[in-house]
This record gives C-alpha cells, sequence and structure tokens, in this order.
C-alpha cells in the first residue's frame, strides 16, 4: 500500500471536507475534580505557578510550574488505574503500544434521555437500537457516550453533588460487558466527570464501568466535549496520554478527524 490514503487525509483536510475536532475541555485551575467519599483521599485540582515571566528570574521567557491529579479534566483512564487491571501487561501510560490509541468512533447519542433523566445509564438494548441503524461497533473502536453534558460549563452543574452523592450518567454494568467482551472496544468516552455514572459507587460491583473496562484492559476517556460535532461513524479519535513512567492515566488533547 502507498501513502495515496494518508495524502488524502492531508488533502481532505486541506480542502475542508474533513476537519479536526478538539474533543478536549480547557484545562486550568477551575477544572473541577471527581468528589469522592470523604474516607478516599481526594485528587488535588490544577494549580500552576510562574517559574519566570520575561522578568529578574527569566528575563526573555516565560513558564509554569503544574501540580494535578492525573485524572484531572480531559484525561486518559490507563488500565492500572483500576485493580481489575494491575496484573495486565501493558497497562500503564508508558507501555500501552501507540497503535492502540487512534481508533474510529462509534458515538451514541443519548443527550435527550440525559435531559430528562441525569442518572441515565447505558443498556445492551440501547446498543442494540444503535447497531441495527449504524452497524456492529467494529473491534478496537473507540464507544463515545453523547450525553450533552459538556454543556454544563458551570462546575457545580457538572459535577451535580447532592446529599446521596453526584447525580450523572453512565454505563450499565450489562453494556459495560457487552462492549468489552463482545464488541471488543479499545475503551469508553465520556463527557462527564469520570466513566462511571455519579452514582455508580453505589452500584453492585461499585463503579462497574471502570471495574469491567479496566479488567479487560480497555481505557476510558472522561469529561470529553464537542461529541455533538461527530457523526455516528465515520471519524478517528487519537488520544494519546503523556508517557508518564507507571502513570494510572494522564490528561490529554483528544481530537478527531471527522468529515466536514
Ligand atoms: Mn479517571
Amino acid at each position: 500500500m502507498t501513502s495515496t490514503v494518508l495524502m488524502q487525509v492531508v488533502e481532505g483536510l486541506s480542502r475542508g471536507t474533513l476537519k479536526v475536532v478538539d474533543l478536549t475541555a480547557p484545562l486550568g485551575p477551575a477544572t473541577p475534580v471527581i468528589g469522592l467519599p470523604p474516607m478516599f483521599a481526594p485528587s488535588p485540582g490544577l494549580t500552576m505557578e510562574a517559574i519566570s515571566r520575561y522578568d529578574a528570574k527569566g528575563p526573555a521567557w516565560y513558564w509554569n510550574t503544574i501540580r494535578l491529579g492525573e485524572h484531572t479534566g480531559t484525561h486518559f483512564d490507563a488500565p492500572i488505574h483500576w485493580i481489575t487491571g494491575k496484573d495486565l501487561p501493558d497497562n500503564a501510560c508508558d507501555t500501552i503500544p501507540v497503535r492502540r490509541l487512534v481508533g474510529p468512533a462509534c458515538v451514541i447519542d443519548v443527550t435527550a434521555d440525559v435531559a430528562s433523566n441525569p442518572d441515565f445509564l447505558l443498556t445492551p438494548a440501547r446498543i442494540d437500537e444503535w447497531e441495527a441503524a449504524h452497524g456492529r461497533i467494529a473491534a478496537g473502536a473507540w464507544l463515545l457516550l453523547r450525553t450533552g453534558w459538556s454543556k454544563r460549563t458551570d462546575a457545580k452543574a457538572f459535577v451535580n453533588a447532592a446529599a446521596d452523592g453526584p447525580h450523572s450518567p453512565g454505563f450499565d454494568p450489562r453494556a459495560s460487558r457487552m462492549l468489552a467482551h463482545d464488541r471488543d472496544v479499545v475503551g469508553v468516552g465520556v463527557e462527564t466527570i469520570g466513566t462511571d455514572a455519579g452514582q455508580a459507587g453505589t452500584f453492585d460491583p461499585p463503579f462497574p464501568n471502570h471495574t469491567i473496562m479496566h479488567g479487560a484492559g480497555k481505557f476510558g476517556l472522561a469529561s470529553l466535549c464537542n461529541l455533538d460535532q461527530l457523526p455516528p461513524t465515520g471519524s478517528i479519535v487519537i488520544a494519546a496520554p503523556l508517557k508518564i513512567v507507571g502513570g494510572s492515566g494522564s490528561p490529554l488533547r483528544v481530537i478527531a478527524i471527522a468529515p466536514a
């Protein structure tokens, strides 16, 4: 095979028949982090301080020190993030083969369901319904759950915490098993703060999507945005975490190449 297909991609981007879509939210001190019950250690949000800014500490240059939890903002979950994936081969940010970081996207739109029920869970029946319209989810595809949640730009509305914990959409455990084992997706991506539903700490098992996906060596992408700019099929997602040695995850820039 020649490089014709890659040249066609470049031409498509130049001519505007293809577009690059940024699926990444801005990352800063205001970026919300996941809330856990108080007996668990919290993850710090991002703090940033200037090392120098064209001043006595560095007259011609500007740079910052940043500190943040690996799972802050738009970020990648590696299999080692969860106890079920801790002994798998190539399970950390630095050892995942790069081939696995590029794949086709299957986008399931449940925005209307979530608008009326923030605790909406994707079920196998909804996946069947999507496949009847768009074809079977291919092995190695990213399953992206379009919920509209990224439109909640207010941090409080995004986290949506109540007295009984956060309320946000996610996956029915049966759907996670179907996607990981029967469809062999590379991972799932969501618009919410994590790949499990807000109430998933109360599920059996707790946080089933993390438990099932990472136990099967699959990845997660959280806090995605602009999924409404992707077709149900036909786009490619590139999601490459920082090569943190032994890293459980990392903030990243997620981009898609899609028909314009
Ligand atoms: Mn995470």
